[in-house]
This record gives C-alpha cells, structure tokens and sequence, in this order.
C-alpha cells in the first residue's frame, strides 16, 4: 500500500479550503493562474478551477452571453475593493457584499463572479438571473465541480448576504454532495466527519469522502489502490477523496 507523508502546514492548501471571515487565507503561495475565458484575459482563475469552469460555460453557454466578472485578487486589489465599496456605499452594504481583505474566496483563485453580458455590469453585485443560460449554468455547475457559494438561508452560516453570480470550485464530487445534501461549505466538514459519504459519478465510478485530523507532526498515511486526492480544509484537517470503478 502506497503512504503519503502530511505536513501540518498542507492544510491551508487545496480546492476544498474554507475562506471566510473566521478563516483567513493562511496559504502564501499564489495559485498558477489563466484565465478561463480567452476573451477576457485579465479574469484569471486557478489553472484546474479555470478549466471546469471553461468547460461548464462551453456545454451550458456555447454562444458566449455569459461573461466573467472578477476571478482571482491580489491582498492589494481585495483591499482596494474594500475601501471603494466603504466610500461609495457604506459599511452595512460592504459586510454584506464584499469579504474582509484576506478572507475573500477570490484570494484563492477558485471563485468567479459571473454576469449575463450587457452593456453596463455591476460590479460587485452583478446580474445572474435564474433562467435562461445563467438557469442552465447553474443546473450544470456542479457536474463541473461548482457550487453557488453564498445562499440566502446559509447568510447565518458564511456571514454572506445571497450571491447568485459567485461561483466557487470545490471539485466534484464535492459540488454534488453539497448539492444534494443542501449544504455550504461551512456545514461540509461535520457532514463528511459524520457520514463518510459516497457519490456515485457519471462515469460509472463511485468517489468516496473521508476527513482526517491534522495531528501536530509531519503523518505518514496509507492510501488505498486507484485515485486520491487530498485536499486541507484550512481549519484543522483534510479531505481524502478515493475513485474506484464498481465492480
Ligand atoms: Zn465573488
């Protein structure tokens, strides 16, 4: 059996970290960037996150009416935000609508805000309705590994006022659990500790969820046959996520 060594420090890095007011970006390193619509080549995601959701909007929205918005943020331009939003708007608009610099998703190269094109967009509270291409988007974000980050009846949880224009990747299967289990990322550690849960995938193999403890030394841990993904979870801990082909 294969053993793969874990440092402590990994668990700020991976798709399924949580970024939030209470959870701030720990991982220094910024992400391999590109952008995933060659049209807008300034909106940049990380490499992975950017390639679903290049895929996503090609299968959901082939003749382009859906655009990028804002993807990945510097510390700078995150601040930057923050400090125009508190000008123009006030505080309670900024708490509801923009993350704390250091704590916003857009740090990690794996959130995107998406608008349907025209002419005028906003940009911090872009337009994403629920029909139409945007409705057919959303239908088939999580097949592609996205979750709409930010629901009305989560805003106790994340601290978020409803976004339906960001997007964040977290990878499937984890986009369909969440999904399925109407969960945000906050509830989705408890959930998979507590069920260890399995997904069925389209392509006939079956992705199983199990959350491990970061102890506070460097751990050696065994991996089953087939593959693994490990992701941190940014708080204490990581996912260890195992493909296999049903017999
Ligand atoms: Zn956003």
């Amino acid at each position: 059996m294969r053993t793969v060594t874990l440092h402590p420090d990994q668990i700020y890095t991976g798709p399924l970290i949580l970024v939030n007011a209470r959870h701030p970006l720990r991982d220094p390193v910024q992400p391999y960037l590109v952008p995933p619509d060659s049209r807008y080549p300034q909106i940049t995601m990380e490499r992975q996150a950017a390639r679903l959701l290049s895929a996503a909007l090609q299968a959901a929205d082939p003749d382009g009416a859906i655009v990028p918005v804002s993807g990945w943020r510097s510390q700078a331009q995150q601040q930057a935000i923050w400090d125009d939003t508190l000008k123009t708007e006030g505080e309670v608009f900024t708490r509801q609508y923009v993350a704390l610099p250091g704590c916003s998703e857009h740090q990690t190269g794996l959130a995107m805000d998406l608008a349907l094109a025209a002419p005028e967009i906003d940009f911090i509270r872009p337009h994403f309705p629920q029909d139409g291409v945007c409705g057919l988007f959303r239908q088939l974000a999580a097949r592609y590994g996205f979750v709409q980050r930010y629901r009305r009846h989560k805003e106790p949880l994340t601290g978020i006022a409803e976004e339906p224009w960001h997007f964040r990747y977290v990878g499937v299967p984890h986009a369909r659990l969440m999904e399925e289990n109407d969960l945000c990322l906050e509830e989705y550690r408890d959930f998979v500790r507590g069920n260890r849960p399995v997904c069925r995938l389209e392509n006939g193999q079956t992705a199983q969820v199990t959350y491990l403890l970061c102890p506070q030394e460097p751990w050696d841990i065994p991996l089953p046959d087939g593959r693994c993904q490990i992701s941190g979870d940014n708080v204490a801990g990581f996912f260890l996520t195992v493909w296999r082909d049903i017999p």
